[in-house]
């Protein structure tokens, strides 16, 4: 790519869930360690919010004496192409671009930490914006909405779910950390909800589309995206394509 030249400062936007892993945080949890329960989630996946749903989906595992470790177990296995490691370490290694992560996921503080932490990648992202949740002392995972379902919501016209508008959110980042400063903002993701951010991008920003997914239909049916868009399907790709920006 010619435009690389001009690339001082980069921007790489990921989402977790089937982007930087390979498996989705919160299915994933419930199918090791209660496939009932994964079962429930998706019957009442259309009635209850979703962070709600995983919130009571933990507290039933506690009640049944599913431990910390088990959970934490669980995160550890979940699939993580090593191409991906290899990718983001060596990007966030390199002199030029100066390249910086933030991490905009549904899924929660807890389980992405302690993924990262596994995989060795604990000082990739500068933020990781999502829904916060901690361990207490008793071995429960409480996870709250990022959004107080009793204080005003985000007001998306895009069509981004309750809780988490990820357009807002990558907007109020680039105006915290000085938008002009990135050349380039390159977002990974997979999901319907990538797509209000991803219709922000500008036309020198590059979207990683994975195939076959929420965020293909979207850009295929709606479109309306001023970035340039690139689709993968495995990890392996990303690895291709990243080397080559
Ligand atoms: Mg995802
Ligand atoms: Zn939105």
């Amino acid at each position: 790519m010619t435009q690389s030249q001009a690339i001082r400062k980069q921007l790489i936007v990921f989402d977790f869930d089937w982007s930087l892993t390979d498996q989705d945080t919160d299915r994933y949890v419930l199918e090791v360690n209660a496939p009932d329960l994964r079962r429930k989630m998706k019957d009442l996946g259309s009635e209850v919010q979703w962070t709600d749903l995983v919130t009571q989906s933990l507290e039933e595992l506690h009640k049944r004496g599913v431990t910390r470790e088990q959970i934490e177990h669980s995160l550890k296995i979940m699939p993580f192409h090593p191409a991906m490691i290899r990718v983001v370490s060596a990007v966030k290694a390199a002199e030029s671009p100066i390249t910086s992560f933030i991490c905009l996921s549904n899924a929660n503080s807890v389980f992405i930490e302690t993924i990262l932490k596994d995989k060795g990648l604990e000082s990739l992202f500068d933020e990781i914006i999502t829904n916060p949740a901690e361990w207490d002392p008793s071995g429960l995972l409480k996870l709250r909405r990022r959004i107080d379902p009793n204080g005003p919501q985000h007001n998306c016209e895009v069509g981004c779910n309750a809780n988490m508008c990820k357009g807002a959110e990558l907007t109020s980042f680039l105006k915290r950390s000085d938008q002009t400063s990135f050349d380039r903002v390159i977002y990974v993701g997979d999901g319907s909800n990538d797509y209000c951010p991803v219709l922000r991008l500008r036309s020198q920003d590059i979207v990683l589309c994975r195939r076959y997914r929420g965020l293909e239909q979207k850009i295929i049916k709606q479109g309306g995206l001023k970035c340039q868009v690139i689709y993968w399907a495995g990890a392996w790709e990303v690895e291709e394509i990243l080397n080559k920006l």
